[in-house]
């Protein structure tokens, strides 16, 4: 028997529908891992990221933001506690055991998720403003070839990436255009901080070039095909 046929057995006078975020199904006990990801001291974003999407797949991630209210009915309100015993566990599941001990022992999942975010997210900001920072002073340098300081650029474009993904539309095939505009955006940027990175006094000349293009190519296409490759 599930949780939710269990309470409203005992109860008897109320059924819980199975789309509501009261529901518990069978497969939803505190042991199930909701999320792949274990959380370390550094991937808070990450972890964040793939718990809120599978909480909001079973219609309960309002029990960690607080829009799910606190039902004054007595019956709604035993299953309140149940689904949020079940959420801090399924959080607690995911968290390291090396720093389990840095997470407070609550049955609120909403104190949960906020603690953890207070904690942990500010981390993550540090670290990208530090990726930026690396990204901003990356350089060719004299005698390093085209391929090696792309690669340097790819791996700290990556990083960035996996910490702040940009941004996307949630409608199926985006008929607005903005993850499009989005991902344009994204290698017109990385188009000009490849271009402006690489050694001038070998490619000043093509880089006023390409920057003068209009409209600007892609960034593949200008790593692939706009520079002759002098050191390769
Ligand atoms: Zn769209």
């Amino acid at each position: 028997m599930t949780v939710t046929e269990e309470t409203a057995s005992a109860s008897n006078t109320q059924k819980i529908d199975s789309l509501s975020p009261f529901s518990l199904v069978n497969q939803e006990g505190p042991g199930q891992a909701i999320t792949h990801i274990k959380h370390r001291s550094d991937n808070y974003e990450e972890l964040s990221r793939s718990m809120r999407r599978s909480l909001k797949s079973r219609r309960k991630f309002g029990f960690c933001d607080g829009s799910i209210a606190k039902p004054t009915d007595d019956f709604l309100l035993g299953q309140w506690e149940v689904v949020h015993c079940t959420i801090v566990q399924w959080i607690m599941n995911s968290i390291d055991p090396s720093i389990r001990d840095s997470v407070s022992d609550t049955e609120d999942a909403r104190l949960l998720w906020t603690e953890l975010e207070d904690q942990y997210a500010v981390i993550d900001g540090a670290k990208i403003h530090h990726l930026k920072t690396q990204l901003h002073d990356c350089r060719q340098a004299k005698g390093m070839s085209v391929t090696t300081y792309y690669g340097n650029l790819k791996t700290l474009w990556d990083a960035i990436v996996a910490l702040e993904p940009p941004f996307t539309c949630s409608t199926s095939g985006c008929p607005c255009g903005v993850t499009k505009a989005a991902l344009a955006r994204q290698d017109t940027e990385r188009l000009h901080q490849f271009l402006m990175g690489l050694d001038k006094s070998l490619y000043g000349t093509i880089r006023n070039h390409q920057l003068s293009l209009d409209p600007l190519p892609s960034l593949n296409h200008v790593y692939h095909f706009g520079l002759p490759r002098l050191n390769s």
